[in-house]
């Protein structure tokens, strides 16, 4: 028995109402309703009601909740545009040093070596991040239509071949790969899958650690299956480990940008597991190191899932 002024004072809400009770139409409107924490968008669908004699007697008003897809488009914008900036910056590099050729460097050979080698390079950022863009959206298609197929069977050579693919860039560093795994520890993996996330990862820990260091793969089996990648690397402040999943997040922009980083790794990483029904999830300290831990169900919860 209240009135809607008195429920939601001065709103988009209550003027939506009154604008239809005064015109005597129908109307149709997003809107837009703060209340408490709860921040709404609705699509507001209103008539008029009329009485026998014409007379105005109330407003039907039809809400339909659209805040979760409001959020989503809020979401794909974003994407678009950090997939823009992401692009712009390569771009506008290599145009810059192809004008500068063409203006002349070119008859400096030992300039234009050098400005070739950045042109390069940054060439090679815009493949990694159009590499990365198009495994995330495979990743995310086949997950849709059921189209990743996982088998019970061992991991150890999934993560054998992780070290592998990782060992040269290891080298590099002077970084000591280590892995512990049971040869007979099994899962639902989709191998090759399970291979590009812990190379992911591994690749990860060697970016963010120092010359010199350790890095270690371990599995084993506690109620789920955790397969943990341990470094003793920089280490990621507190505030970042919440969204440090999201695409493009980064915790050191700098630092990400020069070692070729795309910022979209660990996005990948948490859609195969997720493909896999299991989660990622990560500790860190900041000067000490981190460890990041794919969790996989056993066997038997997934039957029960399905
Ligand atoms: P990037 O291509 O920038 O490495 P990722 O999605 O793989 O993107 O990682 C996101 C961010 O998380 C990185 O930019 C970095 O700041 C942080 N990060 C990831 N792994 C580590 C690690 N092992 N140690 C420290 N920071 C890390």
């Amino acid at each position: 028995d209240k009135h809607i002024q008195q429920i939601f004072p001065g709103s988009e809400l209550a003027r939506f109402v009154e604008q239809i009770l005064k015109e005597q139409f129908t109307k149709e409107e997003e809107i837009f309703l703060h209340k408490g924490k709860n921040d709404l968008f609705l699509q507001a669908h209103g008539t008029a009601l009329l009485g026998p004699d014409g007379s105005n007697v109330g407003v039907l008003v039809v809400l339909h909740d659209i805040t979760r897809l409001k959020k989503l488009e809020e979401m794909r914008k974003d994407f678009v545009a950090n997939v823009s900036h992401e692009i712009r910056t390569p771009i506008t590099a290599i145009k810059g040093f192809i004008e500068t050729l063409q203006d002349g460097a070119l008859s400096h050979p030992q300039d234009a070596k050098r400005f070739l080698y950045i042109i390069e390079r940054h060439t090679d950022r815009l493949n990694a991040i159009i590499d990365d863009l198009l495994t995330l959206s495979t990743v995310e298609k086949d997950q849709e239509n059921n189209k990743i197929l996982l088998d019970f069977s061992p991991i150890y050579e999934s993560l054998l071949n992780s070290i592998e693919t990782c060992s040269i860039k290891a080298k590099e560093k002077d970084i000591a790969l280590v892995m512990h795994c049971d040869k007979n520890l099994k899962a639902m993996i989709n191998g090759s899958l399970l291979e590009q996330a812990v190379s992911n990862l591994i690749i990860n820990a060697i970016q963010y650690s120092s010359q010199g260091s350790k890095i270690t793969l371990q599995a084993r089996s506690s109620g789920d299956i955790l397969i943990e990648v341990v470094d003793q690397g920089a280490g990621i402040a507190r505030e970042h480990l919440p969204r440090l999943f999201e695409r493009f997040y980064r915790s050191d922009k700098a630092r990400s940008r020069t070692q070729g980083g795309t910022g979209l790794g660990l996005a990948i990483v948490k859609h195969i597991i997720e493909a896999h029904h299991g989660r990622v999830s990560v500790e860190s300290t900041i000067g000490a190191g981190s460890i990041f831990t794919i969790h996989l169900p056993a066997a038997n919860t997934i039957e029960k899932k399905s």
